[in-house]
């Protein structure tokens, strides 16, 4: 069985991505890609920094979610017709707190229904689990490039481990030694908010090309590879 050359993070102008949702599926299925998730942002109102990146940036909220998912719907049927790539639906939920030692982000990969930021994590993964979603750990460890990094998972790794389907091992040009180390369930995204982005870590899948199937995949965990995609020259 051949691979599947997969990202499972990518943002549009629905949340703080430079690209629309339609242009970024033209700029995977013209690249070749077999599977992509389009994840943008769900904010935490619960704290000052969370609450201002929700004023600041266009965000997915409990209002604009159908409008969403339904956006997400229409381009995954023209991205099977156009490009015979598959478009999973999901969202990164944010909390963002003034220290990075609280701060966490989420990949929710096929979620079913809008699920909040404010509410607890354990409410967060008990209702994702519900809904059969994938519950990825996004960026856990230091970064080159957020500029508040995201810490509070991997400092409480031993009590959240079991909520998670996977860990980033790999986010754009970030790697995570720490992950494999760990012998944790791996993943690696681009972490997508603009074109040149799409040059960064990639997942590689020994699956069938079927939503079910990724899942599958990704929670069984086996066989999976990871490869740094460029074109040669493009480096930020
Ligand atoms: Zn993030
Ligand atoms: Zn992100």
């Amino acid at each position: 069985m051949s691979m599947l050359l997969c990202d499972f993070h990518i943002h549009t102008t629905w949340s703080d991505g430079s690209v629309d949702l339609p242009d970024v599926v033209d700029i995977y299925g013209q690249a070749g890609f077999d599977v992509i998730s389009v994840t943008d942002h769900v904010y935490n109102s619960d704290s000052t920094i969370g609450a201002w990146a929700d004023r600041l940036n266009q965000a997915v909220s409990e209002e604009n979610f159908p409008t969403y998912m339904e956006a997400l719907r229409v381009e995954s049927e023209r991205a099977m017709r156009r490009y015979g790539m598959l478009l999973i639906p999901g969202v990164e939920i944010t909390k963002d707190y003034l220290s990075e030692e609280a701060s966490a982000h989420v990949l929710l990969l096929g979620p079913g229904r809008y699920i909040s930021a404010d509410l607890p994590w354990p409410d967060i993964f008990r209702e994702a689990r519900g809904q059969g979603a994938i519950v990825v750990a996004c960026h856990p460890h230091y970064t080159d490039h957020e500029l508040h990094d995201t810490l509070y998972f991997w400092r409480h790794r031993r009590q959240y481990a079991p909520f998670f389907d996977a860990w980033e091992v790999a986010n754009r040009n970030d790697l995570f030694s720490v992950v494999s180390l760990n012998n944790y369930p791996i993943l690696a995204n681009g972490d997508f908010h603009k074109a040149q982005h799409l040059y960064s870590w990639k997942t590689l899948l020994p699956c069938r090309k079927e939503e079910e199937s990724v899942k599958e995949c990704i929670r069984d965990n086996r066989g999976v590879a990871i490869t740094m995609f460029r074109n040669g020259t493009a480096r930020e």
